[in-house]
């Protein structure tokens, strides 16, 4: 039996006419794999619906916020009594302080946040103070992290080992870029030279601690380390970027699972329980050189937003449970294993990177451990396997090069399922 996505179809070709690409954001056009996107109707747990009426295990999850699955009940209901008093002041909210006082409470190195409204607000505005703090313009970022979309940070490796960046987009100033050098993910030696070099340049080094978008990349024994002892005695700060990781693979952080301590740290996704939010917070000393206290300026009019606040808190109250992170680590795990058992059943050409709460599974045999190996993946194969996938009722991300979230919703049935579907798909 057939599915139909008529009624998918149809809505994208209307919104094709007045939203560019018929979406807010480009992956979600399904451009990788080909295709028509689905138009969600409704999620619920680990599933979401299309507008024709189909089911779907969601691996997808919004790309990071639904650590709790869709319409998770406490943050539905903490939205609900938030909006009958009203969405938005542009004044402080209790709020505002209850989640920062969890966020400071879990993450260690956080000693003050800040509250913006999205990921790429974050990592531009940590940027903006560390270049204040440090009176340096040089950032250091790694090929294949990604940081959103503000100009100095939409720069990504050339071919040498140590390549200033160029812009990835048009309309990036070269000169935006240029300050960015960007240098490979996992090569603690291409950190150290950079820093022989040019150390006394770099106002800080961002970097995902856990890569995301490249597909999921550990970082390397000896990455972790340079990355911990590297910038420092330069007087350049490290900032990890967690706006995935953070309170997914673990309550305080990938920071907290590496030992890494970074002067700056940025939030987002599961922190604002599904709405838009972003955080960057610290060292105190540095986030206090933040306007109104510093001169590093920085604003928001929906920043701290009062029904965000309120879903992010709800959002994290599961969290601090003894097991929750060790039974989203043995579910990810068992979906890891069954993928791998599935694939050399089918003699696929696969490797699998996960951790806990995230997994990819890369087209290709060998190990993936930076953007050059992940580009070694067949991704004509991927789109395939998306689609072989979908047709069995399973929603992957739309791109060999992203991440699949795994939440506490996913139930065991669904992990099986997604086995199964797999194991399948692999031989398509
Ligand atoms: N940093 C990382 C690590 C991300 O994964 C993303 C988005 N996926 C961003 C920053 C940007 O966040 P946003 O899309 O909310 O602007």
């Amino acid at each position: 039996m057939a599915r139909s996505v008529s009624r998918s179809a149809e809505l994208f070709n209307r919104a094709r006419q007045v939203i560019p690409g018929g979406v807010d954001s480009p992956v979600r056009a399904f451009s990788a794999v080909g295709g028509t996107p689905l138009f969600v109707r409704r999620g619920y747990g680990s599933q979401i619906w299309d507008a024709d009426g189909n089911a779907y295990v969601d691996f997808v999850m919004s790309w990071g916020p639904l650590i709790n699955g869709h319409a998770f009940a406490p943050v539905v209901r903490a939205i609900e009594e938030q909006a009958a008093f009203g969405t938005t002041y542009g004044a402080p909210t209790k709020a505002e302080t209850d989640l920062a006082e969890a966020i400071v409470a879990a993450v260690p190195s956080v000693e003050m946040v800040r509250f913006v409204s999205s990921g790429t607000e974050a990592t531009m505005s940590a940027i903006r103070l560390a270049r204040a703090a440090t009176r340096r313009d040089l950032i250091i970022k790694f090929a294949g992290n990604y940081h959103g979309h503000s100009d100095a940070l939409l720069a990504r490796a050339g071919s040498g080992s140590l390549t200033l960046g160029v812009p990835t987009s048009p309309g990036v100033p070269p000169s935006a870029a240029a300050a960015t050098i960007v240098l490979p993910y996992n090569d603690p030696a291409a950190l150290k030279d950079t820093f022989a070099e040019r150390g006394r340049e770099i106002a800080a080094v961002i970097v995902e601690p856990v890569a995301g978008n490249m597909g999921v990349v550990p970082p390397e024994d000896g990455f972790v380390a340079a990355l911990r002892d590297v910038p420092r005695p330069h007087g350049a700060l490290l900032i990890a970027d967690e706006v995935i990781t953070g309170f997914r693979v673990a309550r305080g952080g990938a920071q907290s699972i590496y030992d890494l301590h970074p002067d700056l740290t940025t939030l987002g996704k599961i922190i604002g329980g599904g709405l838009p939010v972003g955080a960057y917070g610290g060292r105190r000393d540095l986030m206090e050189q933040l306007a109104p206290t510093g001169p590093v300026y920085q604003a928001g009019t929906l920043s701290g937003n009062p029904l965000a606040m309120i879903a992010g808190l709800a959002n994290l109250e599961p969290l601090a449970a003894a097991p929750f992170y060790a039974d989203l680590a043995a579910k990810t795990d068992s979906l890891a294993t069954g993928l791998r058992q599935a694939a050399a059943q089918s003699s696929a050409n696969i490797s699998i990177n996960a951790v806990t709460g995230m997994l990819t599974v890369f087209f290709t045999a060998d190990p993936v451990r930076d953007l050059a190996g992940a580009e070694r993946a067949d991704t004509a194969r991927y789109a395939r396997f998306f689609h072989a996938m979908l047709n069995r009722g399973i929603y992957l991300p739309p791109s060999q090069f992203e991440a699949w979230m795994v939440s506490a919703a996913h139930t065991d049935e669904d992990i099986e399922r997604t086995i199964v579907a797999a194991a399948e798909s692999f031989t398509d």
